[in-house]
């Protein structure tokens, strides 16, 4: 990618790309043909960016292109808009602290029906398309698969023409940019907006005002009734920043919007007027930390007090703003539920319930019984994890200093539950009651979002079938118990519009030929493949297209890296975060087998393979940080020893990200999904990866068993241990050591590690990472898996071998994942939770 604007123009522009009247033009054009294109981006370069184009860089032309694109985006926007408001329709609003949305510019040609005409016209204008639009930062405002997952839904909605907003914070750094240096992971600021961000559009209009910090004051109204005032509170402004979110076909377009922290004038002149103008100064600096920083921890958390502070002042702003629509509209609060429902992605937004009470009561007057009905009438919750370390709680001193009208009412809210509902459903009993306990006990003590979550919302939802089984058998069992039909499951799914048809254009046009273009809305239209997956002219098309893939992928590795890779061999792919629980070590003793088996037995037979890994790890989750120091050292090994002939790559991209998912799906052969069971909630890299040809190697876990069903046992590598097995394993007292001692390849390839083979001169380099499988107990089973994944894996060496095999199980995965649409899922939340009805926009 050019970074550098001044490298960044390669050829001037043709000359007969001047507008036709010499640069004044028609502002207003916003038709969709080429021309009108050509005519916009020429305007925009003009008049937005004061550039000729003669000298214009590559990335002002990709501003422009931008610009031209979203004056088309918000005149259906505000049509959108204007049929929801008229209409008084009910909406959704999705609340999620993180949105992982990639690149926005080849997405929203294609939803918006504009990709031919945009090419074109740039190409017109002598620009090379693919490098301009290459000039866009990732939008990386999420860690992984939650903050994609609600990207994916942001489309989907648009794309069902359901009435929705996405609320959520604009980051000024997303997730960081990963470098390695000597196979270390180091971070750098992710600096997305640095050429700026066309796609959003401020609206000071709309800005909003959270409170924080502060005490509650005790007082009686006028007329006697208790009435708390929440006093001293620091005064946080949010500004809202607008992005179009258009449909597959266009018409609806609905926003995401995300909330900037300012300082407001009031809070800083307070100070300011006690003559205290650096003090004044440090406030507003400090107001602008609140929205500066994604916060880069993925499936643990940190319990830091400025988490608390976003998390708040997303909700605050969010909620204010989602009144403010109603009210437009509606004065009966008993309305309230009819219009609005909000979905928590995860216990992030969890505030929301608490923060909605304290609205309707102390600034709208509603009793204790009606704010109630209402929040819990709006408020659902999805669940992401089975991971006790995930699950989110505040101290309670903590929840106090930033929010202490909050932690009073989460204290009547966990009392009422208490003696209400539990009291009824068990009587008398103190046991269920402390276990049930929004408050946990201890020094200090914790609030358990995900209790608050469930008991406030009406719909608590898991993530795949198996998740939420396992949610309704352990997490929640006695909730479930006590509220039988709030628990139900929503199995993830992803956006067949960037997950195949933007990012494998080849394969796209293969399957549209075949089965017309209606697949990208309709993905289980792509089952009428499944009857050529014998066909050997069929075959040799879709294989053709995954070998183009492959070379694409081998000559991007050879300019990023130098390291040559055969597009002949198996590219073997796990991309995801860095995190014990999806087992990248377990790869990596797989990859160790390999090599040894090859130095020790010369005639060892097996297909050349490429290891391709993408991760990034939490800046301070050490071990993480260990494995990956571990595969990069390995490949700098493996890569370069003449005496296995390149049988073995390891290619380990730096700074894995949604651009470079969508290089690596379309090239993977084989999709690596080998979590320990019971651990990954669902995955939706899993996925993408199947609907792109690869066939998954994987565990009996998350969607992986979903997909399973689906594909077929004959077109899915499963091994190693069940959720049941693990148990079982677990409670007879696991010990590594019983796997280590009894396989000799096992131990041979650990002791390999622990040594100086990989990091000559350098002792104890991979200690952390051998030390927790061996006396660390092993906490995710490698050792317990790892024979049987060997196996598995020898079968899939087998399976490739066969290459009529191999074509068939490919386009078998590819023919039998539409399940997975995330239109699918959108669906299923708007019928079964939000009970949303499509409204249509007309064209
Ligand atoms: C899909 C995706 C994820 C989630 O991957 P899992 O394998 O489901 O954990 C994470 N990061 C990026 C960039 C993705 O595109």
């Amino acid at each position: 990618m050019t970074t550098k604007a001044t490298k960044s123009k390669k050829s001037p522009a043709k000359k007969t790309a001047t507008a036709p009247d010499g640069g004044k033009a028609f502002r207003f054009d916003v038709g969709d043909s080429k021309e009108s294109m050509k005519t916009s981006i020429l305007n925009h370069l003009r008049y937005t960016l004061a550039r000729h184009e003669e000298n214009a860089t590559q990335d002002e032309w990709w501003t422009a292109t931008c610009y031209a694109v979203r004056d088309r985006l918000l005149d259906r926007f505000m049509k959108t808009q204007a049929v929801h408001h008229k209409q008084k329709v009910r909406r959704a609003y999705y609340l999620s602290l993180e949105y992982l949305m990639g690149r926005l510019l080849i997405n929203n040609l294609h939803n918006a029906g504009l990709f031919e005409q945009t090419r074109d016209a740039l190409t017109e204008l002598g620009q090379d398309f693919n490098e301009v639009a290459d000039e866009e930062a990732d939008m990386g405002l999420g860690n992984g698969g939650l903050g994609r997952l609600a990207a994916c839904f942001l489309d989907s909605l648009a794309t069902l023409d359901l009435p929705a907003v996405g609320y959520g914070i604009h980051y000024e750094f997303g997730l960081f940019r990963q470098k390695f240096r000597d196979g270390y992971q180091v971070e750098l600021p992710d600096n997305w907006m640095d050429k700026g961000c066309p796609w959003e559009v401020m609206r000071p209009n709309f800005a909003q005002e959270v409170k924080l910090y502060g005490r509650v004051e005790h007082q009686m109204d006028d007329k006697g009734v208790f009435k708390p005032k929440w006093v001293d509170t620091k005064t946080v402004e949010g500004v809202p920043f607008d992005i179009s979110i258009v449909g597959y076909g266009g018409e609806t377009v609905n926003f995401l919007r995300l909330w900037g922290a300012r300082s407001s004038d009031e809070f800083d002149l307070d100070t300011f007027n006690q003559g205290g103008y650096t003090e004044a100064v440090h406030e507003k600096a400090f107001s602008e930390t609140i929205t500066k920083v994604l916060y880069p921890n993925d499936s643990t958390e940190s319990g830091k007090e400025l988490r608390l502070v976003q998390q708040y002042f997303f909700v605050s702003c969010s909620l204010r703003d989602i009144i403010r629509r109603f009210e437009a509209n509606h004065s009966d609060w008993s309305e309230f539920a009819d219009y609005n429902a909000l979905q928590l992605n995860d216990t992030h937004p969890a505030i929301a319930i608490p923060e909605l009470m304290r609205l309707l009561i102390d600034e709208y007057a509603l009793e204790w019984d009606a704010a109630w009905e209402i929040t819990r009438g709006v408020c659902n919750y999805t669940n992401h994890t089975l991971l006790p370390e995930a699950l989110e709680k505040w101290s309670v001193p903590l929840f106090e200093k930033v929010l202490p009208r909050h932690l009073e009412i989460i204290y009547e809210i966990n009392s009422r539950f208490l003696q209400g509902e539990v009291e009824a459903k068990w009587p008398g009993d103190d046991a269920k009651k402390s276990e049930l306990s929004i408050i946990e006990e201890g020094n200090p003590k914790m609030v358990r979002m995900a209790y608050l979550s469930v008991v406030g919302s009406t719909k608590v939802n898991g993530v795949a079938a198996l998740h939420t089984e396992l949610l309704k058998k352990n997490l929640f069992a006695t909730f479930h118990e006590l509220y039988p039909n709030k628990l139900i499951n929503m199995t993830n799914g992803i956006t067949p519009r960037r997950w195949l048809l933007a990012c494998n254009p080849g394969l796209s046009e293969l399957i549209t030929k075949e089965v017309g273009d209606g697949w990208p809305k309709h993905l289980d239209e792509l089952q009428a493949i499944s009857k050529l997956a014998d066909n050997a002219a069929f075959q040799k098309k879709f294989m053709d297209i995954k070998r183009a893939n492959k070379q694409a992928f081998a000559d991007f590795v050879l300019e990023d890296s130098g390291t040559e890779i055969s597009p002949d061999a198996i590219f073997d792919v796990q991309i995801k975060r860095l995190h014990e629980y999806k087992r990248q070590h377990l790869n990596l003793l797989h990859i160790l087998t390999l090599y040894r088996r090859l130095l020790n037995d010369p005639d060892y037979e097996m297909n050349p393979r490429v290891f391709i890994f993408g991760a990034k790890a939490a800046p301070g989750y050490a071990l993480a940080k260990n494995i990956i120091r571990a595969i990069n050292k390995v490949a700098e090994k493996v890569n370069n020893d003449s005496r296995i002939n390149g049988k073995i790559k390891i290619v380990f991209p730096q700074n894995y990200r949604i651009t470079m998912a969508e290089k690596m799906i379309p090239a993977a052969d084989l999709s690596e999904q080998i979590s320990t069971a019971g651990k990954e909630a669902s995955g939706t890299g899993n996925m993408k990866l199947a609907l792109n040809g690869a066939l998954t190697i994987g565990t009996l876990d998350g969607a992986n068993v979903e997909i399973g069903e689906e594909v077929g046992d004959e077109n899915i590598f499963i091994f190693g241990n069940t959720v049941e097995q693990v148990e079982a394993i677990k409670s007879k007292g696991y010990n590594p050591y019983d796997y280590y001692n009894s396989n000799w390849e096992l131990k041979a390839v650990i002791d390999w590690l622990r040594s100086d083979y990989f990091t000559p001169g350098e002792h104890d380099a991979f200690a952390p990472l051998c030390s927790s499988l061996l006396e660390g107990g092993d906490p995710f089973l490698c050792l317990a898996d790892y024979a049987d994944y060997v196996r598995v894996q020898e079968d899939v060496d087998k399976a490739f071998s066969d290459k009529k095999r191999w074509a068939k199980m490919a386009i078998m995965n590819t023919a039998r994942v539409g399940k997975f649409s995330s239109d699918r899922t959108i669906g299923q939340y708007a019928e079964q939770i939000w009970h949303l009805k499509p409204v249509q926009v007309e064209a």
